[in-house]
């Protein structure tokens, strides 16, 4: 077995043991740069998910008990299992979800990021002491793992969504079943290569492939999950939202957004440019904190359509393997519909194409990167989430109007605005209702800081040091009769 063949793994992981689905059926997985089956992994259902939640149900009455520093010590070992094998894990990454080599790296050094982080937290997990108000007692608050934990992640990020669901799990004392996107399992079957490597007991992590909506039934009914992470559509999250209402699970929700990223007519255009190009086209634009709306103020507009339009046509497309290129294909033919029809609508309500705005030449799922003006709150665009290359610009006229329109949508994750006047910095942070906020910045995803949504766009918060709470039950103890 090669490095590469350890990590790829095309069973599951349940209690321990690798896995077929029980009739052997399986999912075939396909390279979106060019359609070609890259192999299979099982297509389990209930029964498969029913053992994954009693192996980590099992595993937890042992892993709950184990200190801090043991946790820690098995997340460093993880942290070092990812850095040492990150070419690899980034070579399956690309394999199965397309994004350019260099962006897949970048995600593993994410995940990375956020184990190592984890790691640390786990250490700090403290509880209080509340002073009294009764004579002789001790009033004593814990934070306790709140057990089973059921992570269900998409495929644009198919390994750093993990990390920042596994970690605080882990860190906090739970056990987990992982349900990867069935566009890139081997990602998240990799977990489960990376936990054996680093050590970690059998059933502390369990990873299981197949249907989403029958796994994902067993994992919401199942009285022994606690706890359900979800990264994925605001469609699916509220399906997952309403299943866990019948056992009252904790739940944790980062769902869809529509961010704006607002030029203010004092801005540093090189800066915005800069950070447009990074917190649009990343990923293909295909990130939930991609720029959905681009809401650009009259006196810069036309120079900023004409340098972001100049931009996006020098993107070098291609497969994600090849030296160079910064947008790969996108996930599947579907996505290219929506994209197509969302275009369509806009160019059909009075948007002018600026950049591109058609498949690509190269064929398949590639579409090329596309500019478009004279967008406006009439067209699709304005209220769907692209999950693709396509930059609409609007235009506007003052600091009120721009607040309107970026709060106008009932999403709420990520917005990005840039001025070169700290006053007026200070007061659009301040009405933006949104959970997370790039002035002048347009990347600001990070392990040490909260990552989440309001409105629509979820609940609860991943990273920095509120992240290893969604995965704690605070328990107060009162200590009596000590006078
Ligand atoms: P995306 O648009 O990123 O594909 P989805 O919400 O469709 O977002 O998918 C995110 C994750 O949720 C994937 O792992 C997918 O398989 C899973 N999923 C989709 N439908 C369901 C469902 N009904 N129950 C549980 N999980 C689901």
């Amino acid at each position: 077995m090669t490095e590469t063949d350890l990590l790829r793994r095309n069973v599951n992981l349940i209690g321990g043991q690798w896995v077929a689905a029980d009739d052997g059926a399986t999912l075939d997985v396909t390279n979106p740069a060019d359609g070609a089956v890259i192999g299979t992994v099982p297509k389990s259902g209930t029964a498969e998910t029913r053992r994954a939640i009693e192996a980590a149900a099992s595993a937890f009455e042992t892993f709950r008990k184990t200190t801090a520093a043991e946790r820690a010590d098995m997340l460093f070992a993880l942290y070092e299992a990812i850095r040492t094998n990150v070419d690899d894990l980034a070579f399956i990454l690309t394999s199965e979800q397309g994004k350019p080599l260099a962006e897949a790296k970048g995600e593993l050094g994410l995940s990375a990021a956020y184990v190592r982080w984890f790691a640390e937290e786990a250490r700090r997990a403290y509880g209080d002491l509340i002073p009294s108000p009764f004579k002789g007692r001790k009033l004593m608050v814990t934070r306790e793992p709140v057990g089973v934990t059921a992570a269900i992640t998409p495929w644009n990020f198919p390994s750093s969504m993990l990390s920042r669901k596994v970690g605080p799990a882990i860190a906090a004392g739970c056990t987990v079943v992982i349900k990867p996107a069935s566009q890139t399992p081997f990602s998240g079957l990799a977990w489960g290569a990376l936990a054996e490597l680093a050590g970690f007991p059998p059933g502390v992590i369990n990873v299981v492939t197949g249907s989403a909506s029958v796994i994902g039934a067993e994992l919401t009914a199942n009285p022994l999950v606690r706890k359900i992470t979800f990264t994925g559509s605001t469609e699916v999250g509220k399906i997952l939202i309403r299943q866990a209402a019948d056992t009252v699970k904790r739940v944790s929700m980062e769902l869809g957004g529509n961010a704006p990223f607002i030029v203010f007519d004092d801005a540093d255009i090189d800066r915005a440019i800069e950070g447009a190009m990074i917190a649009k086209y990343r990923n293909a634009g295909q990130t939930c904190v991609c720029t959905n709306r681009f809401l650009v103020q009259d006196g810069i507009h036309d120079a900023f359509v004409d340098r972001l339009a100049r931009a996006t046509g020098e993107l070098r497309v291609g497969r994600g393997t090849d030296e160079g290129v910064q947008q790969g294909p996108l996930i599947d033919e579907a996505a290219v519909a929506k994209v197509e029809e969302l275009i369509a609508d806009a160019a059909g309500k009075g948007g002018r194409i600026v950049e591109g705005g058609a498949r690509h030449a190269l064929g398949g799922t590639y579409f090329q990167p596309t500019v478009i003006a004279e967008a406006t709150t009439a067209m699709e665009i304005a209220q769907e989430e692209i999950f693709g290359p396509v930059s609409p610009v609007f235009r506007f006229n003052d600091e009120a109007e721009a607040i309107a329109l970026a709060n106008d949508t009932p999403f709420g994750l990520a917005c990005y605005f840039y001025t070169s006047d700290l006053g007026r910095a200070f007061r659009v942070s301040d009405e933006l209702r949104y959970g997370l906020v790039g002035v002048n910045d347009g990347f600001i995803t990070t392990e040490v800081a909260p990552f989440g949504g309001v409105k629509e766009s979820g609940i609860g918060s991943e990273g920095g040091p509120y992240g290893i709470d969604e995965y704690l039950d605070l328990k107060y103890i009162s200590l009596g009769g000590l006078d």
